[in-house]
């Protein structure tokens, strides 16, 4: 079964007058208005999500493996009119990485997980016993997104969940809810009744999710500020939790770093998806000795990349999703302004674009300290920093509280290893930034969280445990 974009709308959009209505950040145009669900909507997903869960276990891994993956034959079929949705809700573009990208990966992702093999371990083996570690379902786990990569994200909450034969209740971010219910939508055109469940609301809704006795694990990704709340409300149910925090990730382009030959991979390090990525490149600190020749060479790359309307084929950068995070990339960037630093492109709203438009925004000369620097800006907008000694950079790199990735660049991959070694963070790239892959391990430290996503580790932490002991001889 093939849908249309308007089909595919259709099935998710609450009737006219009684939801949530969506903009496009593009254009600022009336999309649709999405359900709001409530406690009622609430307490009968977790009730049915629990009753079809012995089902859905008892299918095996083979039986799951199966149908994830005629899922993921469903999805392709449908993929266009999902990256239609998803650009026009979230903002991002159809083309470059953006949603027909985000599509492509979401799926890829889910192939990859059910591919994923998690064997049990035998763990003990002497003359008196053998013991076996298996991995069990949890029972209901809930998946919290965000609102920057809402359907890969969800996937990668979902997919290992479902793959270990648990239940999932999703609560989608209140700012991109219809993409998100088309995705489990078309998921459950395939997944038995009642196995995958999606509530939509705001931060009530979530609240009252994860402080739920029904629910045995949450996977939550989103800002730091709402990883301490859920921490709390976990305490009501001890739900085990993976949280995937807020970033403001460094990158350390090293002094024999050669700057022709990374400035592109600096530029889409920081600007993926406009710079709403969670482990985008969000603070450089660049060597003096090269410093000027690779903010001129990411100035000039930045002219070559269009920013336009989500729809319009030719763009590969996008509004800022929403308001908020808009008003948030504009403040930084003028205390920026306003403490002397130096605005080499962008620097004040795209506004002959759109209301959301702000463009790419190069801010040199500037140190830590300043607020661009230490928050975490989530948007087009990146502070260059000047450095003299190495160890200075390490020591500026980890002197921030965030955690979740890193980066170095270097003409001696071999040689920087010294350098990676001593960066504080949970995934540590080496002349690229921000690649995730389904089978590398992903998560962050400090208060950029704790748990791990992706491969057999994403596998086990979704699962319990189970020790089994047998006497030998
Ligand atoms: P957010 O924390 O505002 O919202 C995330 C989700 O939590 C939304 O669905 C929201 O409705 C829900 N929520 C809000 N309050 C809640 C509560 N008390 N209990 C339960 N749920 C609640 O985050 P956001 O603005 O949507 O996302 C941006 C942030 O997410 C950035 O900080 C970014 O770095 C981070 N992020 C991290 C990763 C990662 O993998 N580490 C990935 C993407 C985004």
């Amino acid at each position: 079964m093939v849908l249309s974009y308007e089909e595919l709308l259709a099935r998710v959009a609450a009737p006219r007058g009684t939801g949530r209505p969506v903009r496009e950040p593009a254009t600022g145009d009336a999309l649709a208005e999405a359900p709001e669900h409530g406690v009622d909507d609430l307490e009968t997903a977790v009730r049915t999500a629990r009753a079809a869960q012995p089902a859905w276990d008892a299918l095996g891994h083979e039986g799951r493996i199966r149908v994830l993956n005629q899922v993921a034959d469903h999805l392709q079929d449908n993929a266009e009119a999902l990256a239609q949705l998803l650009a026009r809700e979230q903002g991002k573009p159809l083309n470059g990485q953006g949603a027909r990208f985000e599509v492509g990966g979401t799926i890829a992702w889910l192939r990859a997980t059910a591919a994923t093999p998690l064997e049990p371990e035998v763990v003990v083996e002497d003359e008196s016993q053998r013991t076996e570690l298996v991995y069990r379902p949890l029972g209901v786990v809930a998946a919290i997104g965000p609102w920057n990569w809402p359907l890969m994200i969800g996937m990668w909450q979902i997919a290992p969940s479902l793959r270990m034969g648990n239940a999932v209740v999703v609560k989608p971010s209140e700012y991109v809810p219809l993409s998100v219910l088309a995705l489990v939508s078309l998921v459950n055109d395939v997944l038995p009744p009642d196995v995958l469940q999606a509530v939509a609301g705001g931060p009530d809704v979530g609240a009252r999710l994860t402080a739920h006795p029904g629910i045995a694990k949450i996977m939550f990704t989103g800002s730091t500020a709402t990883g301490r709340r859920i921490v709390e409300s976990s305490a009501k149910n001890l739900a085990r939790l993976t949280l995937e925090l807020g970033g403001n990730d460094a990158g350390i382009v090293l002094p024999d770093a050669e700057p022709d030959g990374i400035v592109e991979g600096l530029f889409w390090g920081a600007f993926l998806n406009t710079g709403m990525t969670c482990a985008a490149l969000k603070r450089l600190y660049v060597h003096e000795s090269l410093y000027d020749r690779v903010v001129d060479g990411l100035a000039a790359y930045a002219e070559k990349v269009p920013m336009g309307r989500s729809l319009d084929e030719d763009s590969l950068l996008g509004p800022v999703q929403n308001r908020a995070q808009f008003e948030v990339v504009e403040r930084l960037v003028e205390d920026a302004k306003a403490r002397g630093a130096r605005i080499v492109t962008g620097g004040r709203p795209a506004t002959e674009l759109g209301d959301l438009f702000y463009p790419i925004t190069l801010v040199a000369d500037i140190a830590d300290g300043a607020a661009l620097v230490d928050e975490e800006q989530f948007g087009p907008a990146l502070p260059i920093i000047r450095y003299s000694d190495v160890e200075e950079a390490i020591a500026s790199a980890n002197r921030l509280d965030a955690g979740l990735g890193a980066s170095v660049w270097t003409s001696d991959v071999a040689g920087a290893r010294a350098v990676v070694d001593r960066l504080d963070a949970g995934t540590v790239w080496v002349n690229q930034h921000g690649m995730v892959h389904p089978f590398a391990p992903f998560g962050g430290v400090k208060a950029s969280g704790y748990g791990l996503e992706f491969g057999v580790e994403g596998l086990k932490s979704v699962a319990a445990p189970k020790a089994i002991t047998t006497p030998v001889g």
